[in-house]
């Protein structure tokens, strides 16, 4: 399997040697400077249809899921979001799909008073590219690669109901008709975790936000921060949906390499416990602690009766 972390690092990651650049590639988004209070955060985020999302599926949740995604990158550095850029590609002039596109994509710009400030627009595959621009003071972005040993490992909200989603929208799995109906909106509509991002500034070590699969994402911060983890999978917070989905089949890929969460997970001091669980009440957050950091060679999953977990498959990869 190649990875496209592999592809970018042969082809694309470059030595630069630019002091406006705080952060290039490599994490959630990118960091430059504007000025010595002020930062620019910039992320982009493809959806393709056939791999992010099928025709049949609805226009506005497609127009609102293309902006959470970025949404959720830079909620993961704790920027507040400012403005975004749309390049479209469509085969074909729709106006009912694109009103119901822009319906969709607007309502949550809406919400986070995030602008359009402008983009392309071709013919050809369904293709929806969009970047997402955010703002924070300078120096105060929050990247994958600050983990310190001992830190709390947190995650946001429930793992595997987008990937439970998916499977029920592909009737491969049975669900009950409320649980099928919760789990398939949040792979159409996830939540960007925007304010807790902007407010965990001050206390998030690192932060990535979980769009792969919570294995692969917290790997991805744990290489980034040079350490390794022990996770408790009996903290891993679930919807009653996973929660039996995992119980019948005895496996745990679901919650921890299903894609689609746009979660946040993130580290933090224990000191900081109660500063975060009360951010979590504030914002109507559920926050869960699911480990810690450590400095092993690799990263343990502890099953809930103390056994070792064996992971292989830990998310979701392009090629
Ligand atoms: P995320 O899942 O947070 O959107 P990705 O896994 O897509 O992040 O990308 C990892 C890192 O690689 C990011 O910093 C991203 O900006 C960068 N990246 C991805 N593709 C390219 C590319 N073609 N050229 C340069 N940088 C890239
Ligand atoms: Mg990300």
């Amino acid at each position: 399997m190649v990875l496209e972390f592999d592809l970018i690092q042969a082809f694309f990651q470059r030595q630069v040697a630019d002091e406006d650049l705080s952060l290039g590639i490599g994490d959630d988004a990118a960091v430059v400077s504007l000025s010595p209070a002020e930062q620019l955060v910039v992320t982009t985020d493809t959806m393709l249809e056939g791999t992010h999302f099928l025709r049949t599926d609805s226009a506005e949740d497609i127009g609102y899921k293309s902006l959470a995604v970025n949404l959720s990158d830079l909620a993961a550095m704790g920027a507040t979001p400012k403005w975004f850029t749309l390049s479209l590609s469509i085969p074909s002039v729709d106006r009912a799909w694109l009103s119901l596109f822009s319906n969709g994509l607007f309502s949550l710009a809406d919400r986070y008073s995030t602008h359009l400030i402008g983009g392309d627009t071709t013919k050809g595959f369904l293709s929806i590219c969009i970047q997402a621009l955010g703002t924070v003071s300078a120096g105060r972005a929050v990247t994958r690669s600050g983990a310190v040993v001992g830190d709390d490992i947190y995650v946001t909200g429930t793992l595997g109901d987008a990937a439970l989603g998916l499977l029920s929208q592909q009737s491969q799995v049975g669900l009950t008709r409320d649980a099928a109906r919760a789990c398939e909106l949040r792979l159409r509509r996830p939540t960007p975790r925007v304010e807790l991002g902007m407010a965990l500034q001050s206390d998030a070590h690192a932060m990535i936000d979980c769009s792969d699969g919570f294995a692969a994402d917290l790997e991805h911060l744990l290489s980034s921060s040079n350490k390794a983890a022990e996770v408790w999978l009996e903290a891993i917070p679930m919807s009653s949906a996973v929660g039996s989905w995992v119980a019948t089949h005895h496996r745990w890929d679901i919650p921890l390499a299903g894609g689609d969460d746009y979660e946040l997970i993130f580290t933090s001091s224990a000191e900081k416990r109660k500063s975060i669980e009360a951010l979590g009440m504030a914002l109507s957050c559920k926050i869960s602690r699911v480990g810690k950091i450590t400095n092993s060679d690799a990263t343990v999953y502890y099953l809930p009766d103390g056994q070792v977990l064996d992971l292989t498959h830990k998310g979701y990869s392009h090629f």
